[in-house]
């Protein structure tokens, strides 16, 4: 018989079912472990107790997945008691057996709960984990010494230090839950009921982790360890202090062992790089939310997609929809160009199928979803299309022909998206009578690898057009980021600028691999100019010569990226462009004819070379990002500074762990970005150093892009 024990509403639900306390979890999304979830947790763990009725107890959550973590909100708080290691402690030392009922995602502290349990069982298709190091943590509520005593030092270490989760097969073979259940939620709460009599009873033993032994092993495990987390390009602390933390399960008793981890993690969540992933981390969820659109708005149905231009990102964007199970029609206005864009994808696919990252029958299936269609099929293909993307020729009158085609063909209803770079989208909307349905859906290259998708509105996309679009965004995997505006929208109107100061510091006195090398310590995983070269010098340089009417009479211009091309060298696809390659065609190397080039033209220019440290080579790259970035946001181009950081985390590799240009200028101060930009203005002249509006006013009324943390 079932006796609900608290109102419905609450966080934490106990009924009994025939001596088994059955405390049910219901906290959407993800019942995450919010002070509320906490204190639940352990008064209905007190009233378990004191029923003399109850003999056992099950733990488990509604909805789609057991607890998947901690509140990530509630770190930057002072301590909202109590505490998770009270809550895995009071588990474990329950008198009365308790099993965890694992689904979905059983992640930090989360997993921390299920490891205080004294039996586990997971649903098929749940995962474990603990991913505290990817927001640079590690995991403070016994994690650290309870994995080891189920899993082994070594398997601890790699789980811990990597933050990949499990699944539930693999999970069952290292010892981290004890049966595996087949079969749904309601097989999983019945099988968890079942186990939970059977410890009452002794028929299965009840095993307190933190009571296990730990297998000790040989100190070269630790020291391999901090070895390898020492190789990153940039070693943050929480690696080698979930080391630390593992290293103390062997080494202490279990109350000072868990009393070492607390301490670890506590100076862990003060470091600047988990503030700053813990930020990256609510950003992705916020991002989701655009302000004015509400949560309920109606989505337009796509199943089907067609994508004109089979080039570069054509192609790569088809494979973003079959990879997500949608199907796609191909175009191409070149026969040849088609054929070379169907033969990428299956040369993408076929490279992941080597790598092992993709089943050989999975890449099958992705490949057929997506249909080649050429004259006479594709005026059919444009029609059943429910999303249209435009991705040909970067050129006005290109989109214009395209975007009337598209008019003539889609039917009613249709999305008729671009994937333009930096053409005014409302323009290309008034080539059509639907101007509603016109949306710009912004692809990063590689198309089908990088997370960021920003899509752009105009004045008069409709509402649902919006939603669509970034509900899209979600079924491709992406981090879907709506922007307005034109001239490159946020990611590339902000990269025009730290392009240009490159190519100043260049004629000033500093060499592609000094500038690559100077944003590459500061934590890009690359610089500028071997960016450029991997991504070809061309299209940079098509786009200097199509915005050349642009420019200013009298205004600083540097000319070195047509010097370069007018050479043949457009990058790694040519052999050479800033830099030359070896033999495998993508090491960089410094040229000396390049060197050559540069020194001849700050002669011709005037220009006194000088020796420029790496300090102001980031801060005048930087500054000018963050200079824009604010200027795009008192635009309203951007609605939050964390969507700005989003777009650079996401789009461009700006280290996670530094928050986003946004939160890394909130981390320096307002005023002392706008302090240094004004020193910039003062020796470089107004024409692009001008502190932007918002930057005066924030630093007047002394606040931030951010709360301070
Ligand atoms: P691309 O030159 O590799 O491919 C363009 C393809 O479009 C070619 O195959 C061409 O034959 C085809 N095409 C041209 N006119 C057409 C027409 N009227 N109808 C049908 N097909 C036509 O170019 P790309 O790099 O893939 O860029 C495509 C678009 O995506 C551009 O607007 C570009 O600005 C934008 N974009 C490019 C990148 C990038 O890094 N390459 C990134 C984001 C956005």
């Amino acid at each position: 018989m079932a006796s609900p024990a608290r109102s419905p509403g609450e966080p934490v639900v106990l009924t009994v079912e025939d001596g088994v306390a059955v405390i049910c979890i219901d906290h959407p999304p993800v019942n995450a472990l919010s002070q509320a979830v906490r204190a639940g947790l352990l008064a209905a763990l007190g009233q378990a107790q004191a029923d003399p009725s109850v003999r056992a107890v099950v733990l488990h959550c509604a909805g789609r997945t057991f607890i998947a973590g901690a509140d990530v909100t509630e770190m930057n708080l002072p301590p909202q008691p109590p505490l998770l290691p009270e809550v895995t402690l009071a588990i474990e030392n329950s008198p009365k057996p308790v099993v965890a009922a694992l689904h979905g995602t059983a992640l930090g502290g989360g997993f921390e709960v299920a490891l205080a349990a004294h039996w586990r069982i997971a649903e098929a298709g749940a995962k474990v984990g603990l991913p505290e190091v990817l927001l640079g943590l590690l995991p403070g509520a016994g994690g650290t010494q309870r994995l080891p005593r189920l899993v082994g030092i070594a398997r601890a270490l790699e789980m811990i230090t990597a933050g990949k989760p499990i699944d539930a097969t693999a999970a069952l073979e290292a010892g981290a839950v004890d049966q595996v259940e087949h079969g749904g939620p309601e097989a999983l709460r019945t099988a968890a009921i079942v186990a939970a009599r059977r410890l009452a009873e002794g028929t299965l033993p009840v095993r307190r982790t933190g009571q296990l032994p730990v297998t000790p092993v040989e100190e070269s495990v630790f020291e391999n360890a901090r070895v390898n987390a020492a190789k990153a390009r940039h070693p943050l602390p929480a690696p080698v202090q979930c080391i630390a933390a593992v290293e103390a399960a062997q080494r202490l008793p279990l109350q000072e062992g868990l009393q070492r981890e607390r301490e670890l993690f506590v100076a862990l969540r003060a470091s600047p790089q988990s503030a700053a992933l813990r930020h990256v981390f609510l950003a992705e969820r916020e991002v989701a939310k655009v302000p004015g659109l509400p949560a309920d708005t109606p989505t337009r149905d796509v199943h089907r997609v067609a994508v004109i231009g089979a080039g570069t990102m054509g192609s790569g964007i088809a494979m973003c929809f079959a990879n997500a199970g949608i199907e796609v029609a191909l175009l191409d206005a070149d026969a040849a160009g088609l054929a070379r864009g169907m033969q990428t994808i299956r040369r993408l696919y076929a490279a992941s199928v080597a790598r092992g990252s993709l089943a050989e029958d999975e890449a099958a299936r992705r490949i057929a979803r997506i249909a080649p269609a050429a004259p006479p099929g594709e005026e059919a293909a444009l029609g059943q299309a429910d999303l249209l993307i435009e991705a040909a020729f970067e050129d006005i009158d290109v989109k214009r022909s395209v975007f009337q085609r598209m008019e003539a063909c889609a039917k009613p209803g249709a999305i008729l998206a671009t994937n333009t770079s930096y053409l005014d989208i409302a323009r290309i909307a008034s080539f059509t009578k639907r101007p509603q349905d016109v949306v710009g859906m912004h692809f990063f290259s590689p198309a089908h690898v990088m997370r960021l998708l920003e899509n752009v509105r105009t004045r008069e996309t409709a509402d649902d057009v919006l939603a669509t679009v970034m509900k899209l965004g979600r079924t491709l995997g992406k981090v879907a980021v709506m922007v307005g505006g034109a001239d490159g929208f946020v990611g590339n109107r902000m990269l025009a600028t730290r392009t240009r100061e490159a190519f100043f510091l260049l004629e000033e006195g500093a060499l592609p691999a000094k500038v690559d090398h100077a944003l590459v310590e500061f934590g890009f995983p690359m610089g500028p100019f071997a960016m450029a070269d991997l991504a070809g010098l061309d299209i940079g340089w098509r786009n200097r010569k199509a915005r050349a009417h642009l420019r200013r009479p009298g205004v600083r211009d540097c000319d070195l990226l047509d010097q370069v091309c007018a050479l043949g060298r457009f990058g790694q696809k040519s052999g050479a462009g800033w830099y030359r390659y070896g033999a495998d065609g993508r090491t960089p190397l410094p040229d000396p004819l390049i060197t050559q080039l540069i020194e001849a033209h700050s002669k011709t220019a005037g220009i006194e070379r000088r020796a420029i440290p790496d300090e102001d080579i980031v801060e005048r790259c930087l500054l000018a990002m963050i200079n824009e970035g604010a200027r795009i946001l008192g635009e309203g181009v951007a609605s939050r500074a964390s969507d700005i950081d989003m777009v650079w985390v996401h789009g461009y590799g700006f280290p996670a762990w530094r928050g986003g240009p946004m939160y890394y200028a909130n981390q320096l101060g307002v005023p002392q970005v706008l302090a240094r930009i004004r020193a910039l203005e003062a020796r470089f002249g107004a024409d692009f150093w001008t502190p932007a509006p918002l930057l005066e006013s924030l630093a007047q009324s002394g606040a931030g892009f951010y709360p301070a943390a």
